[in-house]
């Protein structure tokens, strides 16, 4: 097919408008022409007879009359007509000579020639023959081309001018603006509607056009979001709402970028639920379905925002743990997870349980890629169901064995609490310049059936770690009541007890209500308890701190800052939290009276202390130069192996009895072997 050439509407307009302007004026121009000749070629040849006439009758008189003058005149007046040409004239006269007269510069031959008799009452005078110029109608219409043409392209020039100024505005313009906001739209460019106020089928373009803009924008915003809403779905499990294993893997793979280049670790548990089968089998699949859904929001809520649960398949989930500072932090995150698991759920009438096996890898220690952790996790996981399930391994065989062994700790020491095998040792606390007994510490002991006296540093870590702490601390203060219930029935004299409270056990709501209960039921003064806090446990979250010290102070008990200068030494808390104690660490006391940095720390400590109104002891006293030095410098109180060693409760009092008779035969005690 033949194509045109592409024109713009702005050329094609200019083209409509010269063919529309242009091919009328041409042709009615040359039809002018032709009808202006019909109409003049009869008027001219009357012109032509009218001259012919009228010469020859004003040449009668004088050619009647012989006079020739006159009649040559005459035909020289008719020869100044503008179309004659010439003129002769032939007389009827014996001898006349025939008169022929030329305008100048015309050839005599040419033209149109008219001839007529000269006529006298019947008689004939001669014949006039008059020739006129032949182009006399095209000069007349040659004058009026010219006009014609002026006035035509006139007519052409205000024509195209008012056309083009009522096309421009009335077509281009609005044509140019239609364009402009299509490409827009096409664009997807984020604009305001074009405002068109014409009412004609441009401006209705125009708003068709905004309402087109409109629900384009409104398609693309559903595509948009059901997009964003497929990839929700291609990366998150449907069932449970949870990261799928894409995603997980995603996630992972930045992590451990983002690790190796900051140096972090991460953890990632391969979780395995123990027996679903079990569940799906007898309760059927909606009801896995609803206990999957529930673990899985469990597990969410159990994890930091910072973390990843992801259901990687059936009854399988993956955790990602991001900032690991320590393997113990995981065990506790893991154990904290089979817990929730385990809680009791239920599916329609029934209470079930179920428990889970935790599979742990960590990065980098045990791979630095993400197919390798979940591989390792997976098989430590395998470990953890061989085990017995319901527990979580490490894929590091030397974290499993000290798990073990902590997961044997925390058993024991359920049992223990079960078996009443805790037992509160008192180390008295005596002043320097007296001797005299002021108070003790009641430090616990843990008689292992098989490995006896447990100190309480192998088990108090392990204790925190497995919540049981509290329960222990609880057992402490209640224990230490009802030994000064009975000491004062009995009439020991012991001052105060300072019982240790951990830093878990600090922060436990059930601290207060264990020592109010404690103290109602054993009728114990606030002044005979003391609480010990160590200088770490005051200084961190001090807005929590500083309430539950407020919370001490109201109950009016005092506190005594244990290790102190072991933490972090910050001073303004002692201001702010008003111990009635500090006691100096053992770490310091041991080089005294040697150790000059020690000696110095020592008795600015005491400088301190006194100055701020709070009484200072010092730990782990144990020889006479130590005591010397620390009854030379000021420091009020001892405690340490010189004065006596923690003591089962008939240890302690013989030691008190001593210290009674000693008082009273006025003497410094002697120290008191172990
Ligand atoms: P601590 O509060 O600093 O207790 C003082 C520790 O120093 C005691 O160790 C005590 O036996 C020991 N000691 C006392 N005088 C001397 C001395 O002259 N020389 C030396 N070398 N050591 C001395 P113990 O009884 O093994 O307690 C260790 C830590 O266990 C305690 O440190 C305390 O932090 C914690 N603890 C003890 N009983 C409890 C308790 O009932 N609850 C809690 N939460 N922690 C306790
Ligand atoms: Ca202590
Ligand atoms: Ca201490």
């Amino acid at each position: 097919m033949r194509r045109w050439p592409v024109l713009s509407i702005r050329s094609t307009v200019l083209l409509g408008i010269a063919m529309a302007v242009l091919a009328p004026t041409v042709t009615l121009w040359h039809l002018d022409e032709r009808l202006t000749r019909a109409a003049q070629e009869p008027l001219i040849a009357q012109n032509r007879q009218a001259v012919l006439v009228m010469t020859a009758a004003s040449l009668v008189e004088p050619m009647w009359t012989l006079d020739e003058k006159s009649t040559r005149s005459t035909a020289q007046r008719a020869l100044d007509e503008p179309w004659v040409n010439s003129l002769r004239l032939t007389e009827n006269r014996p001898l006349a000579q025939p008169t022929l007269l030329t305008k100048a510069g015309v050839e005599p031959r040419q033209g149109v020639f008219l001839k007529m008799p000269i006529l006298r009452e019947g008689e004939m005078l001669g014949e006039l023959q008059i020739g006129f110029d032949p182009g006399q109608i095209d000069r007349a219409l040659a004058d009026r081309r010219h006009a014609t043409i002026l006035l035509a392209a006139l007519q052409v020039l205000l024509s195209v001018l008012v056309l083009l100024a009522v096309l421009y505005r009335r077509l281009l313009v609005p044509i140019h603006r239609l364009k402009r906001q299509a490409s827009e739209i096409a664009s997807r460019a984020d604009v305001a509607p074009v405002r068109w106020d014409r009412r004609d089928e441009l401006g209705q373009l125009g708003e068709h056009l905004n309402e087109v803009h409109v629900q384009i924008d409104g398609l693309f915003d559903q595509l948009e979001a059901q997009k964003a809403e497929l990839e929700k779905i291609a990366m998150h499990d449907t069932l449970t709402g949870l990261p799928n294993r894409a995603l997980f893997r995603e996630l992972t793979i930045s992590a451990v970028a983002d690790a190796r280049r900051h140096g972090g670790r991460l953890a990632l548990l391969f979780i395995d639920l123990d027996r679903f089968k079990a569940v799906n089998d007898t309760l059927g699949h909606a009801a896995g379905d609803a206990l999957l859904v529930e673990l899985s929001e469990r597990l969410r809520a159990a994890m930091r925002a910072s973390d990843v649960v992801c259901r990687h398949s059936g009854d399988e989930f993956t955790v990602l743990l991001r900032d690991v500072k320590h393997w113990d932090e995981v065990a506790a995150t893991a154990d904290r997870l089979l817990k929730e698991i385990e809680k009791p759920l239920r599916l329609g009438a029934r209470l079930v349980g179920v428990s889970a096996s935790i599979g742990v890898a960590l990065f980098p220690d045990d791979a630095s890629d993400h197919e390798t952790l979940v591989s390792h996790a997976d098989t430590a996981m395998y470990v953890a169901k061989s085990l017995g399930r319901g527990r979580c391994s490490f894929f590091r065989a030397d974290f499993n064995t000290q798990l073990l062994l902590n997961l044997q700790l925390e058993q024991e020491l359920r049992q223990a609490l079960a078996r009443d095998e805790f037992e509160l040792f008192y180390q008295p606390q005596v002043d320097t310049g007296t001797g005299a007994l002021t108070g003790c510490e009641a430090l616990i002991r843990w008689n292992h059936p098989q490995r006896g006296l447990v100190p309480p540093l192998e088990f108090i870590g392990a204790a925190e770690h497995c919540g049981l702490i509290s329960e222990i601390g609880a057992w402490t203060i209640r224990t230490a009541c009802a030994q000064i219930a009975r000491w004062k029935i009995a009439g020991v004299r012991f001052g105060s007890v300072a019982v240790n409270v951990s830093a878990l056990e600090f922060r436990s709501h059930r601290l207060l209500d264990t020592l109010t209960a404690a103290m109602a039921d054993f009728g114990v003064q606030p002044h005979e308890l003391e609480i010990e806090l160590t200088e770490s446990v005051l200084m961190t979250d001090t807005d929590t701190t500083q309430v539950i010290v407020e919370r001490l102070h109201a109950l009016g008990l005092p506190l005594a800052v244990d290790d102190f200068g072991t933490g972090y030494s910050s001073l303004a808390y002692l201001k702010r939290l008003r111990p009635s104690k500090i006691k100096i660490d053992r770490s310091f006391v041991r080089d005294l009276p040697g150790g000059d940095d020690d000696r110095v720390l020592v008795q600015a400590i005491v400088q301190l202390a006194t100055a701020l109104g709070i009484r200072v002891i010092a730990e782990g006293v144990e020889t006479e130069a130590q005591r010397d030095f620390l009854r030379r410098i000021g420091c009020g109180l001892l405690q340490g192996y010189l004065i006596s060693r923690p003591q089962p409760v008939e240890g302690f009092e013989r030691f008190v009895r001593c210290d009674d008779v000693a008082a009273l035969a006025a003497t410094l005690p002697e120290p008191v072997a172990a």
